[in-house]
């Protein structure tokens, strides 16, 4: 039987991210840092991770609370071995009516087509430039744009919905704003605007590096005519546009500028088994440990239930409010995935 879970601020339990693996073929400067996640770094070993049955079984768990989509993350999802598998697996749950993954695209050329054939209807893939050299220093020495742009044409030609996500910083990739938005205008694929965030505690974020909604309307606008387009549903995260007297749209997520946590139903399962209620969180509840102990489902439904019973939940709102202090113990994007 499904129900509805409220937090202490009356949001539903509607959506969950789960991230397969810590680890990265990619070493984005806003997400995980060289000089921080070097040869060094400490990733989860295998035992760590969930299991794909285990991912299963509180799917299906959070299924009945509600829960009715799901987004696969990371780190690089794609690198999780037999990734189809587990899609296959959630697809079955009759409860579940969408799902969605969140890719760098460098391995999507690949494996495309089976993530489609498994049951994947959406795919948001990142991308921040189009320059092969501001690409090696922003996101991988080891990989090339046009890796990704294939990518993105292979997930297309598989038959997915394609986005692709550009997370924009001052000084960085603010200057290809517009050439950005041409360029995905001219295919079927809506792109994405997303101000940098202070997610984590390793990316030097400041104010100043973040380049606010209205600035990237502005550049947009100046060179094309552009209009409101009205959320698809309540919550949207992504604020509409559409060029003028054309049918393709982009959007931008203002989570610094205008935060939108009083709307926020998603909760967060990192690859080993925490689970989190909101992305700056610093304290993860370990369902893994709870499922490895022979909980049943009914003692792992009552605890998410709490849980989300107990959520209060709104960094976003408040984040030029709280200390520095309060600010520096949070988890990292890779670990919880965006
Ligand atoms: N590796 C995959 C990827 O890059 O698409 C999935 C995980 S990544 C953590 C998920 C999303 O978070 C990506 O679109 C990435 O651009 C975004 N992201 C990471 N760090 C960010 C930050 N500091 N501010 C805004 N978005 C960020
Ligand atoms: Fe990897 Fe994605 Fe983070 Fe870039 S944003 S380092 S691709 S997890
Ligand atoms: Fe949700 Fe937390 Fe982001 Fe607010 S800050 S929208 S509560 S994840």
């Amino acid at each position: 039987m499904t129900e509805r879970t409220l937090d202490k601020l009356n949001r539903p339990l509607k959506d969950l991210r789960i991230s397969v693996t810590d680890r990265c073929n990619f070493r984005c400067r806003y997400c995980m840092p060289e000089e921080i996640f070097g040869r060094d770094y400490a990733f989860l070993p295998k035992e760590k991770l969930l299991r794909y049955e285990e991912i299963n079984r509180l799917v299906r768990i959070f299924a009945s609370l509600g829960v009715t989509k799901i987004r696969i993350t990371g780190g690089e999802p794609l690198l999780r071995k037999d990734l189809p598998e587990l899609i296959r697996m959630i697809a079955s749950i009759e409860d579940i009516k969408d799902i969605a993954l969140t890719t760098n695209g460098v391995l999507l050329k690949n494996l495309a087509r089976q993530l489609k054939e498994a049951g994947l209807q959406r795919i948001n893939v990142s991308l921040d430039t189009l320059d092969s050299e501001k690409f090696t220093r922003l996101n991988s020495r080891f990989h090339r744009v046009e890796q990704v742009l294939e990518g993105i044409e292979a997930a297309a030609a598989a038959g997915l919905q394609v986005k692709v996500n550009m997370v924009v910083m001052k000084g960085i990739n603010d200057d290809e704003i517009v050439s950005f938005a041409r360029y995905f205008r001219d295919t079927q694929h809506i792109l994405r605007f997303i101000e940098f965030m202070d997610v984590g505690n390793t990316n030097g974020w400041n104010m100043e590096k973040v380049v606010p909604k209205e600035e990237i309307i502005s550049k947009i606008q100046s060179e094309m005519p552009i209009e409101r387009v009205e959320p698809n549903y309540f919550g949207e995260v992504a604020t509409r546009y559409r060029y003028k007297g054309t049918d393709k749209e982009f959007g931008i997520i203002s989570s610094i500028t205008e935060p939108f946590c009083s709307s926020c139903t998603r909760a967060r399962l990192s690859s080993d088994g925490n689970l989190y209620t909101c992305l700056f969180a610093s304290k993860g509840y370990p369902l893994l440990q709870l499922l490895r102990s022979g909980a049943s489902d009914e003692t792992i439904r009552a605890k998410i239930i709490e849980i989300w019973q107990d959520r209060t939940d709104r960094y976003s709102e408040e984040r030029f409010q709280l200390s520095q202090e309060q600010k520096q113990k949070k988890i990292e994007m890779s670990y919880i995935g965006g």
